[in-house]
């Protein structure tokens, strides 16, 4: 089998999207009801077989918070893919991962592969809106849910198909 390092991912969006959540469902197979806030940034590593290879993750989970803004391009500048994530229950959060779209087209890597994640999916049922403004935008989109793992694996195991592998 061969083994390829995707290099660094990032989530990006706002405080409660679920950031964290689709980081631990991913890295650990867990959701908490109560995750706590992260402050600043956590980082985590996965190794996962994607065809007929091992793909390794290193994934930023930012904090979310305004207040942390200013440190966000540390973490997206050296990153190979994002996945910006909102809540599907709350137009702020949806009106914040259009910012951060923003922000990665023009200050992020523009080779970066960019995934949008419509999280809480288990809440509520899918939206349109979102898939056609994802199209228009380059970015693939899914609807995850880090409490049922829906989508969950698919959005990371979607971003190392798309990423070159080195
Ligand atoms: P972050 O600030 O973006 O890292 O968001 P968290 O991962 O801390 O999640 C915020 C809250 O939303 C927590 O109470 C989670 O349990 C909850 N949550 C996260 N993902 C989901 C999901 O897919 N479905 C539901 N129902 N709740 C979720
Ligand atoms: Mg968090």
């Amino acid at each position: 089998m061969l083994n390829y390092d995707l290099g660094l991912d990032v989530l990006l969006g706002d405080v409660g999207a679920g950031k964290s959540s689709l980081v631990l469902r991913f890295v650990k197979g867990q959701f908490l009801e109560f995750q706590e806030s992260t402050i600043g940034a956590a980082f985590f590593s996965q190794t996962v077989a994607v065809n007929d290879a091992t793909v390794k993750f290193e994934i930023w989970d930012t904090a979310g918070q305004e207040r942390y803004h200013s440190l966000a391009p540390m973490y997206y500048r050296g990153a190979a893919a994002a996945i910006i994530v909102y809540d599907t229950t709350n137009q702020m959060s949806f009106e914040r991962a259009k910012k951060w779209v923003q922000e990665l087209q023009s200050q992020g890597n523009p080779n970066m592969v960019t995934a949008l994640a419509g999280n809480k999916a288990d809440l509520l049922d899918e939206r349109k809106e979102a898939s056609t403004y994802a199209q228009e935008n380059g970015l693939f989109f899914m609807e995850t849910s880090a409490k049922t793992a829906s989508n969950v694996n698919d959005i990371f195991y979607e971003i190392a198909k798309r990423l070159p592998r080195v």
